[in-house]
């Protein structure tokens, strides 16, 4: 989808990302009769993520019926958990039915988004040319900036690289030996493929995941008829899931002893794919079920006892241009012999590239910001110091157990009312106070500090740099739900003027 349009001067909001969460605000801007709003897109069609990843077996681990917007449920799934060309067709059909392509500027990323105090409004800058805004959603996700691990000798290896993210459909695979670089959710789904066509697969583990049974099943055609006839019935399945995906949560954050079923369950699966011990060892994770993300496959395991797959669980000490090198804990060297390196090794979660080029009012970037804190938001979402600024799934907004549309629905549910509010009020610039901001976060963290994810022994993205957990939300969904159904003014510093600086007014 080439983009022929050009910016405008002038826009009341922008947009920046057309995945679930950009396409989200521009149905509910519409809707609100709030159309002037653009969206930025630096890709060549919707779907963010969805678009990103298209590498082979890419799907989702949350079920179809859950990980879709609930103003537009999609009868026609054709499976329990969508593979990934579905979820982007349902996008694209999304933006074609709420005629949102015509606001959509494709190929044009966001270089730069700078507070304009005198103007009171963002000025923004892309490479097709600047402009400003009254308010900026961001909605380019946690998910978007690849990480690739600085091996030394990397830049000198004389194979293929790519990574997961941006996956290269044009490599031929046959006659290759191919190295695989992690093992978390997105190598897992890959991994597989790469087995059956590649000549031989070596897996550097650094972490066994726990793995549980996928219970994927094909829709027949007359499920989907009674959804089309009955929408009830898939609202019905869908609170369903919602609810069983909700019970999670009591032993991520509850009571992490009933983690223990789980557990088991993951490892008589191991156990039965896996006959050989000293492969099963390496396999064994060695940390609490959840602390990381829980991984689901059937055919994960099974792959990775194939005569041409091997697991190496020594750590990578460097690349040479036709192999990758370990190490053992006594210092012995191995050369793996590679023409391929496949990089499943996660995205920039903690250090967004977004909070480098977004400029507050003090001048700093958000980068800046968070350097000695890490990241923090107000309801995931708004930050001291950023007026009109909306970030949304933010910091503490990423789930572990349930779909992440659904904080996306809530937070733009939050915009529109405080929205409305400020409208009512006058006001032309919100940010959230420092105490607001502040306390929230406490909140957060004290609620955080006894879940599976701060205390099950592993090391993830989840946590910072400083080890602190500034990617999850820490209770019940509905919990953000009901926090966020009403703006409350008195969290926010306000001005009427557009050349003002906010201040703390009673609400
Ligand atoms: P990830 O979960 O961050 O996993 C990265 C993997 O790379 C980990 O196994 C990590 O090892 C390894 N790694 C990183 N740097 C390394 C290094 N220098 N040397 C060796 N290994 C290294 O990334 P991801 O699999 O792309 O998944 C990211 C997130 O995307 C998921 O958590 C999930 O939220 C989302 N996702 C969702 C789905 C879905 O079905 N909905 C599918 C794919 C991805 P350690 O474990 O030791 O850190």
């Amino acid at each position: 989808m080439a983009t022929t349009k050009t910016l405008p001067q002038h826009v009341d909001t922008a947009i920046v990302g057309a995945g679930f969460a950009g396409l989200c605000t521009a149905i509910k801007l519409d809707e609100a009769g709030r159309g002037d709003y653009l969206i930025l897109e630096r890709d060549t069609e919707v779907g963010g993520t969805w678009h990103a990843n298209s590498y082979p077996g890419c799907a989702c681990d949350v079920p179809s019926h859950l990980y879709s917007f609930s103003f537009a449920p999609n009868p026609d799934w054709k499976h329990a958990f969508s593979r990934q060309p579905q979820i982007l067709d349902y996008l694209i059909e999304v933006a074609q039915r709420y005629d949102l392509y015509p606001k959509i500027h494709f190929e044009t990323p966001l270089a730069a988004a700078t507070w304009d105090e005198e103007a009171g409004r963002w000025r923004l800058e892309t490479p097709r040319g600047s402009f400003t805004a009254n308010r900026v959603v961001l909605g380019a996700g946690g998910l978007s900036e690849p990480s690739v691990p600085a091996l030394p000798g990397l830049e000198d290896f004389d194979g293929t690289t790519f990574h997961s993210a941006r996956w290269d459909h044009d490599h031929d695979l046959s006659g290759d030996r191919v190295a695989v670089i992690g093992t978390g959710a997105s190598a897992i789904q890959f991994v597989p493929y790469l087995q059956r066509n590649a000549t031989h697969l070596t897996l550097f583990q650094r972490t066994a995941p726990w793995v549980l049974p996928r219970r994927d099943r094909r829709y027949g055609a007359l499920e989907r008829r009674v959804n089309r006839l009955l929408p009830g019935v898939q609202r019905a399945v869908r609170l369903r899931m919602y609810a069983v995906r909700e019970m999670w949560l009591i032993g991520f954050a509850i009571k992490p002893s009933i983690l223990k079923a789980a557990e088991r369950l993951a490892l008589k699966m191991l156990e039965k794919q896996v006959p050989d011990p000293q492969l099963r060892a390496k396999l064994t994770p060695k940390f609490r079920l959840g602390c990381k993300r829980v991984l689901l496959s059937n055919d994960y395991y099974p792959a990775l006892t194939q005569p041409n797959a091997e697991v190496v669980t020594d750590r990578i000490v460097e690349v040479l241009p036709y192999a990758i090198v370990t190490e053992t804990r006594d210092g012995a060297r191995t050369e793996h012999a590679v023409d391929t390196i496949v990089f499943g090794t996660g995205f920039h979660v903690t250090d967004p590239p977004a909070a480098s080029y977004v400029r507050g009012r003090d001048g700093r970037t958000l980068a800046e910001h968070w350097s000695d804190t890490g990241m923090s938001a107000l309801h995931g979402m708004a930050i001291a110091g950023f007026p009109n600024l909306y970030m949304l799934v933010g910091p503490n907004t990423g789930l572990g157990h349930n779909s992440i549309v659904l904080m996306i629905e809530a937070q733009v549910g939050y915009l529109l009312d405080l929205l409305t509010r400020m409208d009512a009020r006058g006001l032309t610039q919100v940010e959230p106070t420092r105490d607001a901001q502040d306390a929230y976060n406490d909140g957060l963290q004290r609620k955080l500090e006894r879940t599976v994810w701060n205390t099950g022994g592993c090391e993830s993205w989840y946590l910072d740099a400083n080890g602190r957990n500034t990617t999850l939300w820490p209770t019940f969904t509905f919990e953000f739900m009901r926090q966020l159904r009403h703006a409350d003014l008195s969290e926010y510093a306000v001005s009427a003027s557009p050349t003002r600086e906010p201040e703390q007014v009673p609400a």
